[in-house]
């Protein structure tokens, strides 16, 4: 009787101990199943992460390449240039067009107005003989090389402000009638001089002074054929009055920088004509971003 009461031990012992065998297997098999799957699921998630950071810097460096690249303007008749990356639409970039139909605020004055270290009219007070600073040195070189070349140049007019004008223009227009003048001389806004980036030039000698006899002239000739190597341009060629909305003008030249200057002087348009051509090359700028306004 004690034989078989020990033997029924033995065996609800055994069976004890193989439940709990397979319970801790199971419980083992479950904990590495569980682990492996959850590893499997952070690898997966690492990789998608990883991936993603890679998409956005292969997005950001072929946006900043792109943005890098250089646009070019194709002027009829003249090489490419390559655009610079600025908003031609501020009243401060080289090359704002001011005109009839592109006004500027009257209120606009340049920061950086100097009377330049050249001959200007003694004439006139001390804000017309003024320039844009950063106009100083083309400006400075362009009468050096026309005094090499046995010339003498003044310049007879440069920063005016709108008030100065609307002087102008009043008294012309006074004179000779209001649609005369708007032909012959720019309203308030609409005058270049406003900018601080062109200038009226005569010779010392004020010869031909503001007439259109000065292209006549060898002085007149030689800016005529010259000053856009130094990036001022005529800007009211013979001609072309009814696209610049103002006479022929060839005392008066506008800096708009030596590349652009030299492919107008070659393709024979004014700064209106080529205008819609800069506009591109703008619009090409700031689908690339490269331009933030
Ligand atoms: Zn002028």
């Amino acid at each position: 009787m004690l034989k078989i009461k020990n033997n029924n031990c033995k065996i609800i012992k055994r069976i004890l101990f193989i439940f709990l065998f397979v319970s801790l297997i199971s419980c083992a098999s479950y904990i590495c199943f569980y682990y492996f799957i959850n590893q499997q699921r952070l690898d997966k998630k690492q990789q998608e992460i990883t991936q993603q950071l890679q998409d956005a810097k292969n997005l950001a460096e072929s946006k900043e390449a792109k943005r890098l690249e250089p646009v070019y303007i194709s002027l009829p008749n003249t090489q490419s240039i390559k655009a610079i990356v600025s908003d031609y639409h501020q009243t401060n970039n080289i090359w704002m067009l001011v005109n009839k139909t592109n006004p500027i605020s009257t209120t606009y004055t340049p920061t950086n107005l100097k009377i330049p270290n050249i001959y200007t009219n003694p004439e006139k007070g001390d804000e017309e003989r003024s320039v844009r600073a950063d106009i100083e040195q083309p400006l400075i070189d362009m009468f050096a090389a026309a005094q090499a070349d046995g010339y003498s140049l003044m310049i007879g007019s440069g920063y005016r402000p709108a008030n100065l004008q609307s002087i102008y223009f009043n008294s012309l227009a006074s004179s000779v009638g209001e649609s005369i003048a708007n032909q012959s001389i720019a309203r308030p806004g609409q005058s270049e001089h406003q900018t601080g980036l062109t200038v009226d030039i005569s010779t010392v000698a004020r010869n031909c002074y503001l007439l259109d006899c000065f292209a006549k002239t060898n002085d007149g000739i030689w800016l005529i054929n010259n000053s856009y190597k130094f990036g001022f341009i005529l800007r009211y060629p013979e001609g072309k009055e009814l696209i610049t909305g103002l006479i022929y003008e060839p005392w008066h030249f506008r800096y708009i920088g030596i590349d652009l200057a030299t492919a107008l002087y070659e393709s024979k348009l004014t700064l209106d004509e080529a205008w819609p051509y800069l506009e591109t090359a703008r619009n090409q700028l700031i689908a690339n971003e490269a331009i933030v306004l």
